[in-house]
Parts: structure tokens; C-alpha cells; sequence
């Protein structure tokens, strides 16, 4: 089988009945190839995979772990950034003709498959993993980001 460069991919071939666990770390390749917000400075990421085998499908459990520094959404200041993001994932397989369906938990392989193609679920999860909203901790007394509003609100009431 011909693998692409940055491409992770997970055996799926033993017959094990305990759980497999596997460890993929994200090469910096990867993580520039995805729409990561660009004030994203990340300095490690991986994922563990834990395989569970039953009999006709399997149980897929992702974990996500992202580290490095953001940019408060704010002040701007680059803050420590430790995130995580799991997911449960079923795979079932097909024989004659690939069924379609919309659920992104579900995951169809073909039964004669001795791996599968994990980029597709890390790259979703690396693109959930960053927050949304990306601020300065409330601990912080005064925090900086309303430091800077009330500076902002000073030159408005000066310059009328
Ligand atoms: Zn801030």
C-alpha cells in the first residue's frame, strides 16, 4: 500500500481482544497543512488512539493534545496554551458497496483493510482542540485586555 508523506495511519490487523493502544505525534508539516488560527504557536501535538475489537465492528477512542502559546483574542499577548480533545469513534466495515452516511462518528472501512487512514479525524479534532475564545485568565487582577478597554475609553471621552 502507498502511504503519503504526513499521513497517519493506524493497523488495524491484529486480533487481539485488549485494547490497542497507539501514539501518533504531529509532525510541524501537518499542523501548517490545517486552517489552525495563526496566532497559534504549537510546540508539541499528538494523539493516542485506543482500538477496542468487537465482534463485528470497532471502538475507536481519540485523544488530542495540543501545547504551545496562543494570543489572547483581546490584548493580543501570547498566553500558554494546553489543550485536550477526545472522541469515540465506531468503524464498521463493507463488502460490496461503501454505505453513505452523514454521521461523523461513524467510520466505513472495506473488510479486506489491514490499516486505516487517521488523518482525516486528527486533522477535524486539531481544528476543534483551539478555543474559540482565547483570553486572559480571570486570576489575573487587573486583567490586561480591560487595562487596554479602559485606555481605549480615556482617548474617546479626551478626543470629544
Ligand atoms: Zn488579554
Amino acid at each position: 500500500m502507498s502511504r503519503k508523506p504526513g499521513s497517519y495511519y493506524l493497523d488495524i490487523s491484529g486480533h487481539s481482544i485488549k485494547p490497542q493502544t497507539d501514539l501518533f505525534e504531529f509532525s510541524a508539516d501537518f499542523l501548517e497543512s490545517l486552517s489552525l488560527d495563526p496566532s497559534a504557536h504549537i510546540q508539541s501535538a499528538a494523539a493516542q488512539t485506543v482500538l477496542t475489537r468487537h465482534p463485528s465492528f470497532l471502538e475507536l477512542q481519540v485523544d488530542v493534545k495540543v501545547q504551545g502559546e496562543m494570543a489572547c483574542s483581546r490584548c493580543l499577548k501570547m498566553l500558554p496554551l494546553a489543550e485536550e480533545k477526545n472522541d469515540l469513534y465506531i468503524v464498521k466495515f463493507w463488502s460490496d458497496a461503501p454505505p453513505s452516511d452523514d454521521d461523523p462518528n461513524l467510520l466505513w472501512l472495506h473488510k479486506g483493510e489491514v490499516s486505516m487512514d487517521l488523518t482525516p479525524v486528527f486533522s477535524d479534532l486539531l481544528m476543534q482542540v483551539l478555543p474559540q475564545r482565547f483570553t486572559c485568565t480571570e486570576e489575573m487582577v487587573p486583567k490586561p485586555c480591560d487595562l487596554q478597554v479602559l485606555e481605549k475609553l480615556k482617548d474617546i471621552s479626551i478626543g470629544n
